[in-house]
């Protein structure tokens, strides 16, 4: 579901969680209580990702499945990658976010809308691939048909230096850069193709 709009919508639904979650820590941030607003700041930053990333693993199955005729439940999986990756995820803000602070950027500054939105992106880009790789197995298994995906970029002025080469390859050129699929890197918003293998 490389569609825009759809992916906008779920953008902002993280980011508003985010910005509460953000809001909250800094809030918080007293010396005695640090550890405890540590472990909170990542908890909320994975009930955000796990508030929305589901719907946007699902919908882009559902996309990419009607396009080829497979109607199929992925909850289940969608479940299991949403469990995993929000984890991941919140702690490597929490471990980028320590760092930034402990090189004197203040908390202010690292847990900010640019962070958030960041976050949003890379996870909402992250779930369409994981989403869509979800049904490409599924074709295969239940209908043998082999789907096959191409790497395509916004084709904007933010399309950066690592996913410009990328754009129109295959997975044996971009899979030597970013295995799953996109993001290749924090931020990136392109997403795959998917055509039947001739
Ligand atoms: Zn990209």
């Amino acid at each position: 579901m490389p569609d825009l709009s759809d992916r906008n919508k779920y953008e902002a639904a993280i980011v508003v969680l985010l910005l509460q979650a953000f809001a909250a820590f800094r809030a918080e941030g007293s010396l005695d209580k640090f550890q405890a607003a540590w472990a909170r700041l990542q908890e909320a930053v994975a009930a955000a990702i796990a508030e929305v990333i589901p719907k946007v693993f699902e919908d882009a199955a559902a996309v990419l499945g009607a396009e080829h005729d497979a109607e199929s439940d992925v909850s289940a999986q969608a479940a299991a990658y949403t469990a995993t990756r929000s984890q991941e995820s919140a702690s490597r803000v929490v471990w980028t976010t320590a760092k930034s602070i402990s090189t004197g950027t203040p908390p202010e500054e690292v847990l900010g809308k640019e962070k958030a939105e960041q976050i949003a992106a890379t996870e909402v880009t992250a779930a369409i691939s994981a989403g869509e790789a979800a049904i490409a197995g599924m074709l295969l298994v239940i209908a043998n048909i082999q789907i096959v995906p191409t790497w395509h970029t916004e084709r904007d002025k933010k399309v950066c230096q690592i996913c410009a080469p990328l754009n129109g390859t295959g997975a044996e050129v971009y899979g030597r850069v970013s295995p799953s699929g996109p993001p290749a890197h924090p931020n990136c918003r392109c997403w795959l193709d998917y055509e039947v293998a001739s």
